[in-house]
């Protein structure tokens, strides 16, 4: 798919309806499918041999937890897609950003640790409020700036700004790999960059 040039990227992408980013959502929710029966399938048949293996515990008991933990991966993958599919497309702007120290507990080496919580946050243009947070991380927190417009795109999850002359850096809407802003295709998932 070829694209005029017009845009100087200083607006919105046209790129969103290629059909590359439709079949990345398909595949996407496919790979979710599948990849949620094979967890299912390991766990039952895991907890099922280690009834008959181990001293800890018997079937059918074991064999109960498995098909428990097997089922509640199948319902994540089907909350994960049913999530993806009824996001919407809506546009708002960033209103605030913020930094806070923040400790967490480390029960493996029941340790206490620092961490930065980077947040922007983002108001729709319906009122609602939605935050971007990363932990130890300010990639996200440098790229928005106060005053941006972001569209939040339906079935990706992302968010695409509307400006991105002055940029450096582009994040695939696909795949969330941050890109050098010359590039067309995402070099991960080969998905047109949103610009
Ligand atoms: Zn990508």
């Amino acid at each position: 798919m070829r694209y005029n040039n017009t845009n100087n990227l200083t607006d919105y992408s046209q790129r969103i309806d290629d059909p590359a980013i439709a079949k990345y959502i398909k595949n996407n929710n496919q790979w979710s499918i599948i990849f949620s029966i094979i967890l299912a399938f390991v766990a039952v048949v895991g907890f099922q041999i280690y009834g008959e293996t181990s001293s800890e515990m018997d079937n059918p008991e074991a064999f109960y937890i498995g098909l428990g933990i097997g089922g509640m991966f199948l319902l994540i993958a089907f909350f994960q897609i049913a999530g993806r599919k009824k996001s919407t497309t809506w546009d708002g702007t960033v209103v605030e950003k913020n930094i806070r120290k923040k400790r967490r507990h480390d029960k493996y080496q029941d340790m206490w640790e620092n961490y930065l919580l980077y947040q922007v946050t983002i108001k729709a243009d319906n009122g609602k409020k939605h935050n971007i947070t990363a932990e130890d991380d300010d990639t996200k927190y440098n790229y928005f700036k106060i005053g941006d417009r972001v569209r939040h795109h339906k079935g990706l999850n992302t968010y695409e700004k509307q400006d991105k002359s002055s940029d450096t850096i582009i994040f695939c809407n696909a795949c969330a790999t941050l890109n050098n802003i010359e590039e067309d295709y995402c070099f991960r998932c080969k998905c047109p960059l949103l610009k």
